[in-house]
């Protein structure tokens, strides 16, 4: 990845371009460009969430605020690509305090529930199960296999095989397949 022009350091993710000049931004300098343009400052919060699932595992989120021309979004996620990932938008002039207790909430929330059972066989055979006959997860690009993409459930990767091996035992049952935007 390039380095930031205005920085210098952190890897820069967004090219800015004007009539004179085209420029790489990391996040953090992109955020301030945005700033003195939009003429909104983000305050200052806490870089990081901690959170225990269900069964008293601690969860360690970055906190990432994100300036936009149509709002604010703040994401939390794990270092862990597969891992849990959250975010909530604001608008510009939102209580940026209320957005962050948003996202806190979701984050606790999204990580308080297991959707996935895992078993072990008497022979050591792993397998899977649904408790609550639901899914809810992300889907992510899968890098071994580009054409199909991985589901990310409990903040753990599930190829559409695992997914299918869970299928088996509602054989003859309906379905239902929504897909959400982020907010929803
Ligand atoms: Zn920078």
């Amino acid at each position: 990845m390039n380095t930031c022009s205005q920085c210098g350091k952190q890897d820069a993710m967004i090219t800015l371009t004007t009539e004179t000049e085209q420029r790489s931004l990391c996040r953090d300098c992109y955020n301030e460009v945005l700033s003195i343009e939009l003429g909104v400052q983000l305050i200052d919060l806490p870089d990081s969430i901690i959170v225990k699932d269900s069964e008293g595992i601690r969860h360690y989120f970055y906190v990432r605020p994100e300036l936009f021309h149509q709002g604010i979004r703040l994401e939390a996620g794990e270092n862990d690509f597969y891992g849990y990932r959250f975010e909530v938008f604001g608008e510009l002039d939102c209580d940026q305090q209320e957005l962050f207790q948003k996202l806190y909430d979701k984050v606790k929330d999204g990580v308080s529930r297991k959707y996935i059972n895992q078993k072990v066989l008497p022979g050591g055979h792993t397998y899977q199960t649904m408790p609550d006959d639901e899914l809810v997860g992300r889907i992510e690009y899968n890098e071994e296999d580009p054409d199909v993409p991985l589901v990310i459930i409990d903040g753990k990767p599930y190829n559409w095989e695992e997914i299918g091996n869970m299928m088996r035992s509602y054989e003859g049952f309906q379905f239902h397949l929504h897909i959400l935007n982020e907010d929803e």
